[in-house]
This record gives structure tokens, C-alpha cells and sequence, in this order.
């Protein structure tokens, strides 16, 4: 007798987890929002209005208004009778997923699909050289041809129903606007500076105001105490202003402020963009065709879906764009976006890959943890300009170890539950800890090689000098005529010490401890929690829970004590230490009890007998007395 052909190996079902896009656009955000935020900080140097309002407003706007302009920008038109299934097949896809269905429109010069929309309003743009054709797919009295068609559209979907789409959108509409608004405002202080230059002789003589309140026709009415008050403002900027010989050091001066609060934003944009909302779109490609595959129960169908895409596009030659030029388009962010199964998107291998083993979706450990390690270092970079010229004296470490713990938390869910070793996941957890570090350490090893490089060749004066200017620029003066900061208030001994020296010291000695600790804690604890099979799909929550609470004890014990332990010369033990410490314990405690708590009521116990389930959790296990599937809500829904 033949054996039986044993079952593949149950998939793990990543719809049911946090989706991993969320953390591409929660690092985006992070660097541009952390940035705008920052300048409610007591020593920014930027009114919180010029920057918060135009990084939080126009994103939103622009994300809102991103269907009418991808409408204008196309000739859509409505599907003609003959092209009606596939908004029919569309409505009932989209039933059967209890979402909102999409309106379809037919692209006249297009020959791709996709999705576009916002929140509420959702499009499906399909390309006038495959509707027909699809739409007789879409009835084909061959099932196989018919659900192959029904695939497709059932991909574009999933875009909306998984949230990928909107969160796409909004976060471009994020870096475009950033963008805009930088080189903007870049523009129109320059304008200002140039202005100031003109007039400054004229507004800096007393002579001027007296004209100026002549004019008004009050009576006894003097404004000749202008020019004092401005001078006691800052003195070395009204000299700069008086004297015209002095305009081309002022020009410097400006220059330089300018330069030091936009060229990091310049900067950060484009490495958002290529790296991180690409990925984001990468992403979210494998959630659609898994949500595809999991509504038509087969993934057969979606990756036949692949090719039936490539065949439809090779239809007719696509026409030529008559879009606007290069230069407009890299400017207005409206290159080719969102668009069908095949750009920005990953290979069909290794789409096949994800949809084979959805793990794969989640990427190298190594790439997350690197590129997180550059999402907190652009934030930093541009945090120690203008925005924040506390961030100069004031290392403010917690931001990048807890960004690093919730991102690497996230990762390690999927292991967990898929039944990763404690071992194998505490591995990886420090070597994603320890590459973090070191991308977030490399600005203090550039700091430390320029230092070391001054110093070999004689030249730390030069460095001395720039190092001034910049904290002059910082500050508000300008020029160096008024008596050096560097040199007179501090010197190289407190750039080594607290730039290099401390930073590299507290993130190798206490961040890689402190990180691969809390991670540990993670897994033991939601590897402990996957034994409470009752509580099912509340197993989210659990990890949220947990996730939040060792976050909780982080802030509120563990980065007071290294503050005091790692800069004294900043922080020191007050009374709100002691209740910080107070409270983080507190929590700590209150998060074991309920811990303890809920693992006596729920572990071990089949939610249907009841029984005692002695093993460890395996995806796919079903209980040993009744054979209940256990946590069936993690496993993949098609074949
Ligand atoms: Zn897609
Ligand atoms: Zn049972």
C-alpha cells in the first residue's frame, strides 16, 4: 500500500499579524515628524509654526487631493457595457471582503492596473488595452481562466483592504511636501537675507525712524529708540547691518544658518525615498497577493495572476508618455507611482517565494536592523542643526533604543509565533542590536576621524575655527568678531568627551545590553504567552501589552540610571529621579503580576476540552484529547 502523501508544512498567515508595512512608514514619519516636533523643544532655534504646520498640513492635503490629481493627469473614462464585468467582479470580490468597493476606470492611454485613493475614495485604474479582455476573462466558461482573471483584480483590492495603499500615499505625499517646503523656504529667506543687506544702512540710523514716525502724522510720536533696542537685540548683527562693507559677511553668516537647517532635510528626503518608501512598496505587494490568495482559498491562481499581468500589458506597445519633463516630474514626486503588478515591485520570484513561505516577506534581519540604524541617524543629523541646538549638548539617547526595541519587536513577532528557538531569536535579536548600534555610533566615528585627522596634520585650529562659526550660526550671532564660544565657554577636551567619548561609551556598553535584555524579555515572554491558546487572536494585544509595559520600564528606569551613570555633567539624581525610579518598578511590577496572572488561567488549556496541553506551541498543533486546532487564526488560509 502506498504512504499516504504527508501535508505540507501549515504556512504562517501574516494578515493576522501587525502589517510590517506600518513599520517603513512609522520610520519615515519618524525622521520627518520627529524633526518638525523637535521644534517645540525649549532651545530651537525655529518657530514651531514655520515647520510643524507645513510638514503635518500639506501632506495631508497633497494625500487628499491625490485622486483628482491622478485624474486629471490621465484620461480615465467608465467602463463600457462590454467592460462591466470587472466592475461587477470587483463589487464582489470586495463584498466578500466586507470592504467599501472600489469604483473601476479605464486608463485610454495606460496599459497597466492598479489602485489609487485615499482613505475613503478608492480607484482601480485598468489600462484600455486589457479591459476587453479581461472582462472576457472574467466570464470565461473555464473556471481556472475565470479565477486566474478574478486574481488580478482581487490583488488590487487587497491594497485598500490591507491599508498599504493609504499608507503608501501618505507617506510620499510626506517626503514630497518636506521637500517643497525645504527648498521653499530656503528660497524665501534668501530673499529676506537679500532685503535685510538693502536696507540695513537705512533701518540702523535713527535718522530713518524719525522720517518713519514723521510720516504718520501723530503728533509727538518718536520712534528714534528703534535702533538701540535693535542693536541691544544683538549687537554684532546690527553692526553687520549698518556698515555695507560688512554685507558680504553677513551673505556668510546667512549662508551657513541656512545651509545648516535645510541641507540635512535636502539630504534625508532622498534616502527616505529610495530606500525606505520603496521598500514600504515592496511590501506591500507580497500583502496584497497573500490577501489575494487567502479570498480565492488558492495561490495557484495568483501567481498564474503574474503572468496573465505580463501577457495583458504586451497586448498592445504601450503609447508614449506625453507627461510633463523629468525635471518637473522628480520635483512634483508624480514619476510613474503605484502602478500595476510589475513596477516598484518585487521579482515574481520572489513573490512566489513569499507566497511558498510568507516569512520571506519579512525580509533579512540584517537590512532591517541597518536601515533603522540610518532612519534615527538621519533624524539625529537633522536634529543637530538649527532645530534643536540642545541635541548638541544633550545626547538624548532613548529616542533611537526605543524606536530600535518596537521595530525589532515587530520583526521577531512572525519568529515567535512560527516557533523560532529562544536561541536562534536571541541571536539574531544582538546581532540586530549590535549592527544597529554601530550605524547609529558611525556619525561619533566620523566626529572622532575628523578629530584624529585635525589633529595629525596640525590643523585643529582651522577645526576650532568651524566649530565656532557653526555654533555662533547656531546661536544667532554672526561673523567672529565677537569673542569665540569654542575656545573661551568650551573646548577639544569637552568635544571628545561628550561627542565622542560618552555617546560610543553609553550605546556599546549600556544600549546593546539594554536592547538584546529587552528583546530577550520579549521573546521568553510571548513564547511563554503562545501556550494561552484561549485567547486566540488576542494574542496581538498580549504582545502589544507586553511590548508597551518593557518599553514602559525602559523610559522609566533603565535610561534615568544610565543618564546619571553616563552624563553627570547634565544629569543629576533629584527627586523626580527617585519617583521615575519609583514608578518604572512599580509598572515592572504590575506587569509581572498580570502576567502571572493570566499564564495560570490560560496556559496549557485546550479552549475547547479544556484539557491539560503539555508541549510547547508548533504551528498547526491541534490538541492531543479533543483535536481542536490550535491558534488556527496564524495559519494561512490558502493552499
Ligand atoms: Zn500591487
Ligand atoms: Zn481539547
Amino acid at each position: 500500500m502506498p504512504a499516504a502523501p504527508t501535508p505540507p508544512p501549515k504556512k504562517l498567515n501574516p494578515l493576522a499579524l501587525p502589517p510590517y508595512t506600518a513599520v517603513f512608514f512609522a520610520l519615515i514619519a519618524l525622521v520627518i515628524l520627529g524633526a518638525a516636533f523637535a521644534s517645540f523643544l525649549p532651545y530651537s532655534q525655529i518657530g514651531w509654526p514655520l515647520i510643524v504646520l507645513p510638514l503635518t498640513l500639506l501632506p495631508l492635503r497633497d494625500f487628499l487631493h491625490g485622486p483628482d490629481r491622478e485624474k486629471s493627469s490621465q484620461h480615465f473614462r467608465l467602463p463600457t457595457p462590454a467592460e462591466a464585468p470587472l466592475q461587477q467582479a470587483v463589487n464582489e470580490l470586495s463584498q466578500q471582503a466586507g470592504i467599501h468597493p472600489p469604483q473601476v476606470l479605464i486608463n485610454e492611454d495606460g496599459s497597466s492596473l492598479y489602485a489609487f485613493g485615499t482613505f475613503r475614495r478608492h480607484f482601480i485604474s485598468v489600462g484600455a488595452n486589457m479591459a476587453e479582455i479581461l472582462a472576457e476573462e472574467l466570464q470565461d466558461k473555464d473556471l481556472q481562466t475565470q479565477k486566474t482573471a478574478r486574481a488580478l483584480l482581487a490583488h488590487e483590492i487587497a491594497h485598500f483592504a490591507n491599508g498599504d495603499m493609504q499608507r503608501a500615499a501618505l507617506a510620499r505625499s510626506m517626503l514630497k511636501m518636506t521637500l517643497l517646503t525645504a527648498l521653499v523656504s530656503i528660497w524665501a529667506a534668501i530673499g529676506f537675507v537679500s532685503v535685510l543687506v538693502q536696507i540695513g544702512p537705512e533701518i540702523t540710523s535713527p535718522g530713518f525712524w524719525d522720517a518713519a514716525a514723521a510720516t504718520t502724522g501723530i503728533p509727538g510720536l518718536s520712534l528714534a529708540w528703534m535702533p538701540e533696542t535693535m542693536r541691544a537685540q544683538n549687537p554684532h548683527l546690527f553692526d553687520l547691518l549698518a556698515n555695507p562693507a560688512k554685507a558680504g559677511d553677513y551673505w556668510r553668516f546667512a549662508i551657513f544658518y541656512l545651509a545648516n537647517i535645510f541641507i540635512p532635510f535636502l539630504m534625508a528626503v532622498p534616502i527616505l525615498y529610495l530606500f525606505f518608501w520603496r521598500k514600504l512598496m515592496r511590501v506591500r505587494e507580497y500583502y496584497a497577493d497573500l490577501r489575494a490568495a487567502s479570498w480565492l482559498r488558492d495561490s495557484q491562481y495568483v501567481i498564474q495572476a503574474m503572468t496573465l499581468h505580463r501577457a495583458l500589458t504586451d497586448v498592445r506597445p504601450q503609447p508614449k508618455s506625453q507627461g510633463p519633463l523629468l525635471p518637473q516630474r522628480l520635483l512634483a514626486f508624480s514619476w510613474p507611482a503605484s502602478a500595476g503588478m510589475l513596477a516598484y515591485h518585487p521579482s515574481p520570484e520572489d513573490r512566489k517565494k513569499a507566497l511558498r513561505s510568507p516569512l520571506h516577506l519579512f525580509g533579512s534581519p540584517w537590512r532591517l536592523a541597518f536601515w533603522t540604524g540610518v532612519a534615527v541617524l538621519l533624524l539625529e543629523i537633522i536634529l543637530r542643526s538649527s532645530l534643536t541646538l540642545i541635541y548638541v549638548a544633550q545626547p538624548a539617547p532613548y529616542l533611537p533604543l526605543l524606536t530600535a526595541t518596537a521595530v525589532f519587536g515587530v520583526w521577531l513577532l512572525p519568529r515567535i509565533l512560527a516557533g523560532e528557538s529562544f536561541r536562534s531569536l536571541l541571536k539574531t535579536g544582538f546581532q540586530m542590536a549590535l549592527l544597529f548600534m554601530l550605524v547609529k555610533l558611525s556619525i561619533n566615528f566620523l566626529d572622532a576621524l575628523f578629530l584624529g585627522l585635525a589633529a595629525g596634520t596640525g590643523r585643529l585650529g582651522a577645526l576650532g575655527h568651524l566649530v565656532d562659526a557653526y555654533l555662533r550660526s547656531m546661536l544667532g550671532g554672526a561673523g567672529a568678531e565677537s569673542g569665540p564660544i569654542f575656545g573661551g565657554e568650551f573646548g577639544w577636551a569637552q568635544i571628545v568627551d561628550w561627542q565622542i567619548f560618552r555617546p560610543i561609551a553609553y550605546y556599546l556598553f549600556f544600549g546593546i545590553p539594554l536592547l538584546t535584555g529587552v528583546l530577550a524579555a520579549l521573546i521568553k515572554l510571548m513564547q511563554r504567552a503562545l501556550t494561552w491558546y484561549r485567547v486566540e487572536r488576542k494574542m496581538i494585544t498580549v504582545f502589544w501589552s507586553v511590548l508597551l509595559v518593557l518599553m514602559g520600564v525602559q523610559i522609566l528606569l533603565a535610561y534615568p540610571l544610565a543618564n546619571i551613570l553616563f552624563f553627570p555633567m547634565i544629569y543629576e539624581w533629584t527627586w523626580e529621579t527617585t519617583l521615575r525610579l519609583a514608578l518604572g518598578l512599580l509598572l515592572a511590577l504590575i506587569g509581572a503580576l498580570w502576567f502571572r496572572q493570566k499564564h495560570g488561567q490560560h496556559a496549557h488549556r485546550c479552549p475547547k476540552c479544556g484539557e491539560f496541553i503539555p508541549d510547547d506551541f508548533k504551528l498547526g498543533q491541534t490538541c492531543p484529547h479533543c483535536h481542536y486546532p490550535l491558534h488556527s487564526w496564524l495559519i494561512a488560509t490558502y493552499l
